[in-house]
């Protein structure tokens, strides 16, 4: 059975540049390599859902302008379904990365078509019912995501949100949702909790009935309203680019529920996502296929069907 999923979110071309430290406010430092690539939250997780094995189309749009056609054309060629890729008259939207040597990054995003992403038409409505798992995060406006959290619930498409970037939710929409993929900030943001990953996770649960609460080197926690919990240790790496591992991570978890796998095995999965992703530099780019994913996974959680 192939996992079809279908991802709602931004399409962004990102403007990336390698440098030995990150600016503070007001500073200017002199970097290395620059590189523009397809990114976004939305476009990277449907990417990395395609790659790892995943039917995959994206919901989005762009602008009408050269980075409209690239984001487009970068998209087909990971293997992503983009028909219902709007394009706009506009800017697409660009984000401004710094990447420092040790992987951290800084990033700025302008939304430019990304925010006009309005409404939902009945070829959208259609993807999202006849998905396995709907996958959205929050970079394109709110209520487009609720719209589609709503058509989802409808048809019994599983919904899985990426509550990224951080800001609180509106109940309706968080009602809305099987299960949040959040890293710390984003939990906090969420909750209004603060402290460490179980406290997170309690405060999330009150919120929704499934959490992952990804730990960055140190893998990701999972627990849901039936009483499951427990943590997942990451792949041990050297890690280069931290850009897309949460986006990685992100998809290989939706295909991996889409093929009904046990919840513990799908978040080792994800996590041999994340830190192949975190393996090598840049975002799409950078996502692991699922041999890469099927090896790392076996090599790290060797006791696991
Ligand atoms: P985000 O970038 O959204 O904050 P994380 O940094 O938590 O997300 O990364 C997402 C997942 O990717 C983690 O749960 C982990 O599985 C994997 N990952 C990220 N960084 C590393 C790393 N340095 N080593 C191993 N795995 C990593």
């Amino acid at each position: 059975m192939t996992a079809k999923v279908t991802v709602l979110g931004s399409a962004n071309m990102d403007l990336v540049v390698r440098t030995p430290r990150l600016p503070k406010a007001g500073e200017t430092v002199l970097g290395d390599q620059f590189a523009m690539i397809g990114g976004g939250k939305g476009a990277n997780q449907a990417v990395a859902a395609a790659r790892a094995g995943g039917d995959c189309r994206l919901i989005a749009a762009v602008g009408d302008d050269a980075n409209g056609a690239a984001l487009r054309a970068g998209l087909v060629r990971f293997g992503v379904d983009v028909a219902l890729v709007r394009k706009l008259a506009g800017a697409s939207g660009v984000a401004l990365i710094g990447v420092d040597e040790h992987g951290e990054n800084q990033i700025v995003v302008a939304p430019g078509a990304n925010a006009e992403l309005l409404g939902l038409t009945d070829a959208d409505t259609a993807a999202i019912a006849s998905a396995d798992v709907l996958v959205c995060q929050l970079e394109v406006p709110i209520e487009t995501v609720a719209a589609a959290a709503a058509a989802a619930r409808a048809a019994g498409t599983r919904v899985v949100l990426n509550a990224a970037p951080a800001r609180p939710l509106p109940d309706h929409l968080l009602n809305l949702c099987d299960l949040v993929v959040v890293n710390q900030t984003e939990a906090q943001e969420l909750s209004g909790a603060t402290g460490d990953g179980d406290a997170l996770v309690d405060a999330m649960l009150k919120l929704v009935p499934r959490v992952v609460l990804t730990l960055g080197a140190a893998g990701a926690a999972y627990a849901d309203r039936d009483g499951t919990r427990f943590h997942t240790p990451a792949p041990s790496v050297t890690a280069v680019d931290a850009t897309a591992a949460g986006d990685a991570f992100v998809g290989a978890l939706a295909v991996a529920w889409a093929e009904d796998r046990p919840m513990r095995t799908a978040i080792q999965w994800a996590c041999a996502a994340g830190a192949a992703a975190a393996c090598r530099p840049g975002a799409s780019e950078s996502l692991p296929d699922r041999v890469r994913i099927d090896e790392l996974h076996a090599a790290t959680y060797p006791d696991v069907p």
